[in-house]
C-alpha cells in the first residue's frame, strides 16, 4: 500500500510517501480502507520526536481516520466489510479494571492510532473492532474524520473534567485550532458564554460564527485585562487550556474565584508557574485531561448527526503531500481541522 512514513524524527520533509506492507489484522481487528485522516497536534509532536517515548521506527502517523472496512477478522461481528466507518482513536487494552469501567482514556496500556501504533496516513490501517464507530451519513469522509480526537478531547475536558455548568463564563484559548473550534460548541451547546481568543481578526470572526460571545485578539490585546473587563472584574468560571507556556500566566490571572483551569495540552511549551498563595487563597482548581471515553465520543456522533455538533474542516492536502500539510498545520494559520484526502 501507499503510506506516509518516516524512518526518523525531524521536520516536515522526513515524511516521505512511499510502499509499505499491508497491515495484518488480528482476529478482533477490521482492516479499514482509508479515504480521509486529519491531522492533529499530536502528529507533529510524533513526528518531531518525544524525550522518553519510543515510538517505533519506520512509522505511519495520523489518528483521526474515516474510511470503508475493507476487511474483518474471524472475531468480527458488529461491522461488515463495505461499510463506512469512523475510527475512535485511542486503543486500549479492554481487559483492565479502567477498561472495564469505562474509563479507557485511563487505561495504562491504552495508545493512539497513530502513536505507539501505525495511523491512517496511508490507504489501510488496521483498528480493534470496537474502535468502529457509525458513520454520520450526513458528512463528507474529510468532515467525519476531524471529528474524534478533538471533540473528544475538548467533551472530556469541558463536561468531565470542568463539570461545566449553564450560565458560566468559558475562556476557550486558540479558537482557531481544531480543539478550540470543538470547545466553543460543546460550551454553547450547554449555555455557556463563551470568550474566544485567536491571533487574526479574521479567525475571531470565524469563532464568532461558532457561537462566541466575545472574542480577545491575543496578539493585540491582554487576555488577562479583556477577561477582567468583559466580566466586570469577575474571571471566567472555566479556562480551556491547550497553549501552554504562552498563555499560562493569562490563563490563571483569568479564573474567577472558585474556577477551574482544565488543559489537555502544551502546544508552545510545558514550563508554567503556579503561585500557591493564589491557588488556594482563590480556591482554584488545576485539572488535567486526556483525550476521552468511547462512550463520550459515541455521544458526540449523536450530536453531530443531529445537527448540534459540527466539524470544522479548513483546508483538505492529498495524501502524498502530507509534508505540506504539516508545514502547513506547524504555521497555525488555519482554523478547525487540517485533513488528508486519501
Ligand atoms: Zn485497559
Amino acid at each position: 500500500m501507499k503510506a506516509i512514513v518516516f524512518n526518523h524524527h525531524g521536520g516536515p520533509d522526513v515524511l516521505k510517501c512511499t510502499d509499505a506492507p499491508d497491515p495484518v489484522i488480528h482476529p478482533n481487528e477490521v482492516l479499514v480502507r482509508v479515504k480521509a485522516c486529519a491531522l492533529n497536534h499530536l502528529d507533529l509532536w510524533v513526528r518531531r520526536g518525544i524525550p522518553g517515548v519510543p515510538i517505533p521506527l519506520p512509522h505511519i502517523p495520523g489518528s483521526d481516520i474515516s474510511g470503508e472496512i475493507a476487511q474483518i477478522g474471524a472475531e468480527v461481528s458488529t461491522v461488515r466489510v463495505g461499510q463506512q466507518v469512523v475510527l475512535t482513536p485511542l486503543v486500549s487494552c479492554g481487559k483492565c479494571a479502567a477498561c472495564v469501567a469505562g474509563l479507557d482514556n485511563h487505561c495504562r496500556q491504552a495508545t493512539n492510532l497513530g502513536y505507539m501504533i501505525d495511523g491512517g496516513c496511508a490507504e489501510f490501517v488496521r483498528a480493534p473492532e470496537v474502535n468502529c464507530l457509525p458513520y454520520p451519513e450526513n458528512l463528507s469522509f474529510e468532515e467525519a474524520a476531524s471529528i474524534p480526537l478533538v471533540f473528544q478531547t475538548a467533551w472530556h475536558m469541558l463536561l468531565a473534567r470542568a463539570e461545566l455548568r449553564p450560565g458560566e463564563d468559558v475562556l476557550v484559548l486558540g479558537a482557531g485550532s481544531g480543539v478550540g473550534s470543538a470547545a466553543i460548541q460543546i460550551a454553547k451547546f450547554f449555555g455557556a458564554r463563551v470568550i474566544a481568543t485567536a491571533g487574526t481578526d479574521e479567525k475571531l470572526q470565524k469563532a464568532k460564527q461558532l457561537g462566541a460571545d466575545y472574542l480577545i485578539n491575543h496578539k493585540t490585546q491582554k487576555i488577562r485585562d479583556e477577561v477582567r473587563r468583559l466580566t466586570n472584574k469577575r474571571g471566567v468560571d472555566v479556562v480551556f487550556e491547550h497553549v501552554g507556556t504562552a498563555t499560562w500566566d493569562d490563563s490563571l490571572a483569568s479564573l474567577a474565584a472558585g474556577g477551574r483551569l482544565v488543559t489537555c495540552g502544551a502546544t508552545t511549551g510545558y514550563d508554567a508557574k503556579v503561585d500557591l498563595r493564589f491557588l488556594f487563597t482563590r480556591q482554584l482548581s488545576l485539572l488535567g485531561s486526556y483525550m476521552g471515553t468511547k462512550s463520550e465520543l459515541q455521544t458526540v456522533m449523536k450530536l453531530v448527526v443531529a445537527g448540534k455538533l459540527k466539524p470544522i474542516v479548513d483546508r483538505v492536502f492529498p495524501l502524498a503531500e502530507a509534508a505540506a500539510a504539516h508545514a502547513y498545520l506547524e504555521s497555525s494559520s488555519q482554523f478547525g481541522k487540517v485533513v488528508l484526502r486519501v
